[in-house]
């Protein structure tokens, strides 16, 4: 760990959290079939795991990847984005993004507003000749609906010593509730921060968490 680093790690969910809708929900709106869509719809409900919705609606797309990466061309980002990162980069801060959908997708969305290199956790996709190959370098057994165990990653720099402040929306966030040691929450995600009487700073855009900052408790 470096001199100036403050020992804090803000961890940040993707879709619909930096970008302002979720797109694996749109590619599967715009892209997917009936049965895709239905597939995203139990995954909502919690009926279905990440892995087996993934499985189900990438081998069914009815586009090229070049006709989906021209889609996500037009993925709007939470106007205060670049400020999150900055307010990191300023204070120190370790950031990452973790999500349960893909890193194709994130990365790409990621370097078109000039955010090249940030740490992303998430589920791979490669496009082969004879269909797409799903890997989930980030699964964990003991957590099966989700490609991504968050709250392991949380875990992991907790054990280096550092507060997480973590930002989400949705389902793929609830695990981290009660573990990161800050939750900025919005949607569903904080919905279940309410049901569960987890304390989480509500929010509703990014800037918002850096004019509410509360710092992590160390570890
Ligand atoms: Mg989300």
């Amino acid at each position: 760990m470096n001199q100036q680093d403050r020992a804090v790690a803000v961890l940040c969910d993707f879709d619909g959290t930096v970008t302002q809708i979720d797109v694996t929900n749109a590619l599967y709106l715009k892209f997917g079939d009936e049965v895709c869509k239905a597939a995203m719809n139990r995954w909502l409900r919690g009926e279905i795991t990440t892995p087996r919705e993934l499985r189900t609606c990438f081998p069914r797309m009815h586009a090229r990847k070049e006709e989906m990466e021209a889609f996500l061309d037009t993925v709007p980002l939470d106007p205060g984005f670049e400020r999150l990162v900055w307010f990191c980069r300023e204070r120190g801060y370790r950031f990452a993004v973790l999500s349960d959908g893909l890193r194709w997708y994130i990365e790409r969305i990621l370097r078109r507003y000039g955010f090249d290199g940030l740490t992303v956790y998430a589920n791979e996709i490669d496009f082969q000749e004879d269909g797409v190959r799903l890997s989930f370098p980030y699964h964990d057994p003991a957590l099966p609906k989700r490609g991504t165990a968050k709250p392991n990653i949380v875990r992991r720099y907790q054990r280096e010593g550092m507060g997480v402040a973590f930002i989400g929306d949705g389902l793929s966030d609830v695990e981290v509730a009660g573990v990161a040691d800050v939750l900025y929450a919005k949607g569903r995600f904080l919905e279940h921060c309410r049901e569960h009487e987890i304390p989480a700073i509500p929010f509703s855009e990014l800037r918002e968490v850096v004019e509410n900052w509360r710092e992590p408790r160390l570890h």
